[in-house]
């Protein structure tokens, strides 16, 4: 693949660790990522009308409806910045969102699906710490800042995620299964998934990350 024109989608369970190797992946290859998610929750902080739209489906671990979603990613995806590439980081989530993305014409571009067992989502999404101020992600014992509750990049003082409850964490791999894990099959039949095994740490999902780019 042409690393100027870096086309990635993020694929797997929320709390594969998609947003940790969306972070190394843009300082990488100096591309933007895209993720409705941390769009969604700044929308929210906000007060804005699109935050109070959204924010009971994402307090109930419910997927976005895809009109909303993907009126934010065409928006994105036509700023300038994205024309030498980006990475979609939990985008698609569903096969109605796949289509439009397809019916955009992003092509080419590669799904790397971070495959991860429902027990280690739970043990990953159950310690997840985040920060606020700039969106790093740490976890308490797999990926820790030098100093425990507070942010290595900007200093301010981690939190946890209203939806990493670990009852919204049941329901939202419920809802994972449902609507999310079909994608599969939609990009390996049309030839574009490259499947990466996240049962060792950040490094090693890291290295496995690369290696599947560097072969394409
Ligand atoms: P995680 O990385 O833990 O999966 P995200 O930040 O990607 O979390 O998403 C948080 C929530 O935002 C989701 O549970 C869902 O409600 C909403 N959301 C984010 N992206 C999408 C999407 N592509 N389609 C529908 N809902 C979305
Ligand atoms: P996603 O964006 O898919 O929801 P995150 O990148 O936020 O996932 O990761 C979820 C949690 O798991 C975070 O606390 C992160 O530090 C941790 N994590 C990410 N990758 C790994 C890994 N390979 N091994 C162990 N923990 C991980
Ligand atoms: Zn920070």
């Amino acid at each position: 693949m042409c690393d100027d024109r870096m086309r990635i989608i993020l694929l797997g369970p929320p709390g594969a660790g998609k947003g940790t190797q969306a972070e190394r992946l843009a300082a990488r290859y100096n591309i933007p990522t895209i993720s409705t998610g941390a769009m969604i929750r700044a929308e929210i902080r906000d007060g804005s009308e699109l935050g109070k739209q959204t924010k009971k489906y994402i307090d109930e671990g419910q997927l976005v409806p895809d009109s909303i979603i993907m009126s934010i990613v065409e928006s994105r995806l036509s700023k300038p910045d994205c024309a030498k590439g980006f990475i979609l980081d939990g985008i698609p989530r569903t096969i109605p969102q796949a289509q439009k993305l397809d019916e955009m014409q992003i092509e080419p571009y590669t799904v790397l699906n971070i495959a991860v067992g429902d027990d280690e989502i739970v043990k990953r999404l159950g310690g997840r710490r985040v920060c606020a101020t700039c969106g790093a992600t740490y976890h308490e014992t797999f990926n820790p800042p030098a100093k425990k509750g507070v942010c290595d990049a900007c200093g301010e003082t981690l939190s946890i995620r209203p939806d990493d409850a670990e009852e919204t964490i049941l329901k939202r791999l419920a809802v994972y299964h449902e609507q999310t894990e079909p994608l599969i099959a939609y990009y390996e039949k049309a030839g574009k998934l490259i499947n990466i095994l996240s049962e060792g740490g950040v490094e090693e999902t890291a290295a496995a990350v690369q290696a599947a780019l560097e072969v394409e």
